[in-house]
């Protein structure tokens, strides 16, 4: 069975030093934070998803979830006990508002316990990701009332939140939704209409589930302007606010899938089922975006957590499997044949997987850090320049880190030779499973469409400008010798961008098929300039201690190298591509295919 064990010092190296989030002890929450918590709750975390959680990995991918003729669910064995475990160590409530019984620690913090719970056990890791999603959009859209009644009980765990968007015939264009809610005497609604692909639509072991569901008040206007925004509880509340009578709602169905086992993919059918709406008619969308860039970060989180477990596993094999000698000679003379971590191919692949998944950690922690600037700081343009932030980089985080992400899962897959395919080493459960991470949430296309046609032009470009400035002010500060190498990597990767972000303005506005045709390399174009600055940061934690005697900033100073001189090239290839425009994707007439 593969193993897991939390990169703890890595995370602490992205907290402490490189982000340095103490430093951010005026604002709230972070106040607390001693370097002493924040190695309690990173070592605890890690203890908590190596024994509880993923010894469940295998189990929920074997047993799967099975539907009962009444509706009801059993997750795989030992799920109900590690939920309860998990609400009971409080590791819902890390971050969530004390106003509801949240801890009030930042998300930056909470970033890296989500990305321990993904890699041990994604399709477990789902249940509580999704709670805290339909949580945040409660809190920011829904009434005083709602808040009080939902978030006390979903912020402990005691109960769960979906987010019920896809139906048979629309998935991307939900403006062809056609759920209706019809509004009945009481001021609620009556829900009807079927939602497909629902996680964690079912479970046994809350004691209920909160539906954020979107549907269209009768009347309501056409497309996506008329689409509204419910809770529909699974049990209706009584008057004391606990779980009473059923509603007419419930899982119709489970879908059999590739992977994510252990979440159970739900076809959720509403048959009149009382809702209440959240928000204003006809503006649902507005508060779902809320919970759904909650989930395209926790997706994004979910490509670096496979491509970290998997890596792992993948490191101690290269290391164990004993194949051919090294073409430079043996390197293990006593032994029939060399580990086959000495042959540059192998090499190649851990050093990729190794040089994204640091990079990705960094690049995902320091956007969670503008989640939190945007929401605590007191001055208004840092919190300004942080919304903007948020805008950007979220269809970055989504669909860069599960691209590569997935593409780590195939290399360590790939390292593994023939027992990589077979199912007793475990591996290629993280390719099945990582898989799905590029799809849903708005697949990664879609996400870059998202970036270059509404994120990239939004407010005049202001978030791209800021962004821009802030690598000038970096690079300027830090053009030493020392740095050069990263420097240079950064400010070639960043020219990069301009030009391609250039190319988008002059050829994308006049013929839309040219940016859409360039979306997807633009973002990856993106993606790499983050890592870029990230690595460059890193880079200079690490030369103020390489000499501490701790090998971890030698070794951080050599991935970050190897990012800079093996991946970074590859951003040229993106541009090239950018650079053709749509034309040659449309050379060929549909009947030609
Ligand atoms: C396991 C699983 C769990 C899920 N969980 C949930 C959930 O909890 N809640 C929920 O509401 N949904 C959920 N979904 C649904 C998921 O979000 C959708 O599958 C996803 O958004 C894509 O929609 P679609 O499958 O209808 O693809 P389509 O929209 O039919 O797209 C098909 C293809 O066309 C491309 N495409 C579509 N429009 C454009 C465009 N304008 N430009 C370029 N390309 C385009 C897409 O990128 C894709 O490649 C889940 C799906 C799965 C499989």
């Amino acid at each position: 069975m593969p193993r897991y064990d939390a990169p703890v010092r890595d995370m602490r190296f992205i907290l402490n030093e490189v982000l340095n989030i103490h430093s951010y002890n005026n604002l709230p929450g972070f106040s607390d934070l001693s370097e002493d918590l924040v190695d309690a709750i990173l070592n605890e975390g890690a203890k908590f998803t190596k024994e509880v959680l993923h010894p469940l990995n295998v189990v929920g991918d074997n047993q799967g979830v099975v539907r009962n003729s009444d509706g009801s669910v059993k997750t795989p064995d030992g799920f109900p006990e590690a939920y309860k475990a998990m609400t009971e160590g409080g590791w819902t409530t890390l971050s969530a508002n004390p106003e509801f019984g949240g801890q009030g620690l930042p998300h930056v913090l909470d970033v890296a316990v989500s990305e321990m719970m993904s890699s041990a056990n994604m399709a477990f890791a789902m249940y509580p990701g999704l709670t805290h999603g339909a949580a945040s959009a409660i809190e920011a859209g829904g009434s005083q009332e709602q808040k009080e009644t939902y978030l006390p009980k979903m912020v402990s765990g005691e109960w769960a939140g979906t987010m019920n968007l896809t139906e048979p015939h629309c998935g991307t264009d939900l403006g062809m939704m056609k759920t209706k809610a019809v509004p009945q005497a009481d001021g609620t609604y009556k829900i009807s209409g079927q939602k497909i692909w629902i996680s964690g639509g079912e479970n046994d072991f809350t004691d209920n589930i909160i539906h954020l569901v979107l549907a269209k008040i009768e009347g309501a206007p056409e497309g996506i302007k008329g689409v509204s925004l419910f809770i529909v509880p699974k049990f209706i509340l009584d008057a004391d606010g606990n779980p009473g009578e059923r509603n007419a709602c419930g899982c119709g169905g489970l879908e059999e899938k590739m992977g994510i086992h252990g979440n159970a993919t739900c076809v959720m059918n509403y048959d009149g089922a009382t809702g209440y709406l959240v928000g204003e008619p006809n503006k649902g969308m507005r508060t779902m975006f809320v919970m759904m860039n909650a989930a395209r970060l926790g997706v994004g989180l979910q490509g670096l957590a496979q491509s970290e477990i998997s890596y792992q596993n993948a490191v101690d094999f290269a290391k164990d499997r004993l194949q051919s000698r090294s073409v430079s000679g043996p390197k293990a003379p006593d032994k029939p044949a060399d580990p086959v971590i000495v042959h540059p191919d192998v090499r190649r692949m851990l050093m990729d997987q190794k040089a994204f998944n640091e990079g990705a950690r960094a690049f995902a922690y320091w956007t969670m850090l503008q989640n939190d600037l945007e929401h605590r700081s007191e001055d208004e343009a840092v919190r300004e320049k942080a919304g903007d932030y948020m805008g950007l980089l979220t269809p970055i985080v989504k669909a860069f880190l599960t691209d590569k992400g997935l593409q780590g899962c195939i290399d360590a897959q790939q390292i593994h030779g023939g027992s990589g395919f077979t199912k007793e080493w475990g591996m290629e459960q993280f390719v099945r499973d990582c898989r799905i991470a590029l799809i849903y949430e708005g697949t990664n296309g879609v996400q870059a469409l998202d970036l270059v046609g509404r994120k990239l032009p939004s407010k005049g470009g202001r978030a791209i400008m800021a962004f821009n400035a802030e690598l000038d002010a970096f690079i300027a500060e830090n053009d030493s010798e020392d740095m050069k190498l990263y420097v240079d990597g950064l400010k070639a990767t960043k020219a990069q961008l301009q030009e391609a972000t250039m190319w988008l303005m002059q050829n994308g506005m006049t013929n839309p098929d040219n940016a859409a045709a360039a979306s997807h390399d633009y973002l990856h174009i993106f993606g790499y300039t983050t890592f870029a600055y990230m690595w460059a940061r890193m880079a200079k934690i690490a030369l103020e201690k390489k000499d501490s005697g701790d090998g971890f900033y030698a070794e951080k100073l050599a991935t970050g190298r190897y990012f800079v001189t093996r991946m970074l090239p590859d951003v040229a290839a993106h541009l090239a591509k950018v650079k053709t425009g749509a034309e040659p994707l449309f050379l060929l007439e549909e009947s030609q295919f």
